[in-house]
Order: structure tokens, then sequence, then C-alpha cells
């Protein structure tokens, strides 16, 4: 495990710990308690103008502060969203997200998984979160798996959600089996192109995926956001292939909300993420 190897200090631990930490029940019971002990974090992830480097947006991305460990949602996510218990903590992620916009200065965006858009009460959480926020400074990531089951459902939400002034992208673009008719039809203002196809950008079939992408996203009106930027050299071709936002660790990390508005530079009160301390915009 990278922090541990990097010696960041937050969150030596164990093997054995892990894994016990991390058995399903486990992780199911200790859900159930995390929202309610504050366990669950809100990061951001500055998304920068490829051509400027000026800040565009952000993402909030959830991390469990369990003990001394910062768990990414891989490790726990799934679980969560197969008990259902993501619908809550989903709405604490938006409603934290929302009431730091303000402290933020630009737009957050927020993931939403299949689970909480099917809920009969998204909208009004929806709702309730924005009046937190500044008008328009609201964006929505699905992801194409949780449009899939009940695209027409999906569309429905979506359409209400736009009304409100909310933004919605599409995440991990071209990772899923949803046909392009489908996509093309639903309300959606921003791609984001998964970061398998950028970690390719340095292959002609890479390359020609991501141009591809970035003609459609144009051709329809979106806006084309890059995830996972890693390398300078990245980030000239997607420049070169007009892509016009680029996000990942080439440019800045997740961190906590003081860490990216520097109120507190001295000590991360969010955690830091595994691996951290590479990160060259800083
Ligand atoms: P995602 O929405 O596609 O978020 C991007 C993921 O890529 C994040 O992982 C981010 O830390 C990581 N990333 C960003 N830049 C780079 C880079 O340059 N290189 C690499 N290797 N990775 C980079 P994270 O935070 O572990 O989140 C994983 C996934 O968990 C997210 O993928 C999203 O699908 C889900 N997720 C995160 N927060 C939430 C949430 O609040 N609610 C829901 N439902 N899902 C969430
Ligand atoms: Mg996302
Ligand atoms: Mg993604
Ligand atoms: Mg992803």
């Amino acid at each position: 495990y990278r922090a541990k190897e990097r010696g960041t200090g937050v969150e030596v631990f164990s093997e054995a710990l892990r894994s016990r930490l991390l058995r399903r029940t486990d992780v199911e019971s200790g859900l159930a308690r995390a929202v309610e002990a504050g366990e669950i974090v809100t990061h951001y992830q500055p998304v920068f103008e490829a051509e400027t480097l000026r800040l565009s947006s952000v993402e909030a991305l959830v991390r469990w502060r369990r003990g001394n460990v910062l768990l990414l949602p891989g490790e726990w996510i799934a679980i969560a969203e197969a008990s259902g218990q993501i619908v809550g903590i989903g709405e604490q992620v938006l409603r934290t997200a929302c009431c730091d916009q303000r402290e933020l200065g630009v737009p957050v965006a927020v993931n939403v998984s299949a689970r909480q858009l099917a809920v009969p009460s998204f909208l009004a959480g929806v709702e309730r979160a924005l009046a937190e926020c500044r008008p328009g400074a609201l964006v929505l990531e699905i992801t194409e798996s949780a449009v899939i089951d009940d695209v027409d459902h999906a569309r429905g939400v979506l359409s209400q959600v736009r009304s409100m002034g909310v933004r919605v992208a599409m995440d991990d673009f071209g990772t899923g089996y949803s046909s392009l008719s489908a996509l093309s039809r639903l309300p959606i203002d921003i791609l984001k192109i998964d970061q398998a196809f950028v970690r390719r950008l340095h292959e002609e079939e890479g390359r020609a995926v991501v141009s591809t992408i970035v003609g459609l996203g144009g051709a329809l009106g979106h806006d084309v956001v890059a995830e996972g930027v890693e390398t300078p050299e990245q980030l000239d071709v997607l420049r070169e292939l007009g892509c016009g936002y680029v996000q990942g660790f080439l440019t800045g990390r997740p961190v906590a909300l003081e860490q990216l508005t520097g109120r507190s530079a001295h000590e991360p009160q969010g955690g830091t993420e595994p691996g951290a301390g590479s990160d060259v915009s800083s």
C-alpha cells in the first residue's frame, strides 16, 4: 500500500488490520455508524482548463476515515451500493459539497450512483442541498452503468435535475456498454473521458479514441474533461486534441477543503491521500 511505503505517517497500518477492517459484514456495520460518527469525509480534486490551467471546478470524492485509516471508495463503495447505504452517504456528500461550494468559489461536481438515482427522494435531496450553493454551481456525475438499467427513468430524473440549474456529467465515458444512441438522448452537459483512455494517449489507438470522444463532445455541445492526467506529455496531447479540461495527479490530487483553499497549510484535517506529496501543482 503506497501510503505506507511513502511513510506519510497518517495511514500507517498493517495488512492484517486492513483486511480485518474491510470484511464485508464489518464494512456494513461500520458504515451504519460512519455517517453519524462523522467518519464520512469529502475531499476535493481540482479540474483545470487545459489551455490556461485556470481552475475551473472541483470534484467531490468521498473517503471513509476509519480510526487512523483513510479508506478510498474503491475499497468499500461497492459494498455500500449493494447494501443501499450509499444513499445516506451520498446525501451527506452532496450536502457537504454544496455547503463547501461558496468557500471553494468554483462549481462542485458530486458523484451519484445508480442506487441514489433510483430513490424517489433523490430530487428533494438535491433541491435541499442546492439551497446552500451558488446557483449553477452544482454538477452531478453519473456513469453509464447508473443509467443503463432504466434509461427512461434516468432521463426523467436528469431532466428535472437540469431544470433546477444543475449540470450533468457522464463519468468514465467509454467504459460502459450503453449504445451511443441511448447516450445521445440523455440530458448531459459534460463528458468525462475515463482515465483508461488517457493512460493510452502515447499509443496511436488511444489517441484516436480520445480524439473521437473530444469530437463527439464538441458535436453534441458538451464540455469534455480528461480524467487521470498524470504526465505533462498527456497534457500536451490533450491540448493538441482540443480537450477542454483536465483533472489528474499532474495538476492536483484530491485534498481536504482546508488544503485546497489554503485555510490551514499545516495539518491536513481530512487526512493525507495515499501517495500524496508528489503533486506537481503545489
Ligand atoms: P471517479 O468519479 O471517476 O473519480 C475519479 C477517481 O480517479 C478518483 O478516485 C480520483 O482520486 C482518481 N484520480 C484522479 N486523478 C487521478 C490520476 O491522475 N491517476 C489516478 N490513477 N487516479 C486519479 P477515488 O476518489 O478513489 O474514487 C473512485 C470512484 O469512487 C470514483 O470514480 C467514483 O466513481 C466513486 N466515488 C467517489 N466519491 C463518490 C461519492 O461521493 N458517491 C458515489 N456514489 N461514488 C463516489
Ligand atoms: Mg466522478
Ligand atoms: Mg471517472
Ligand atoms: Mg472512475
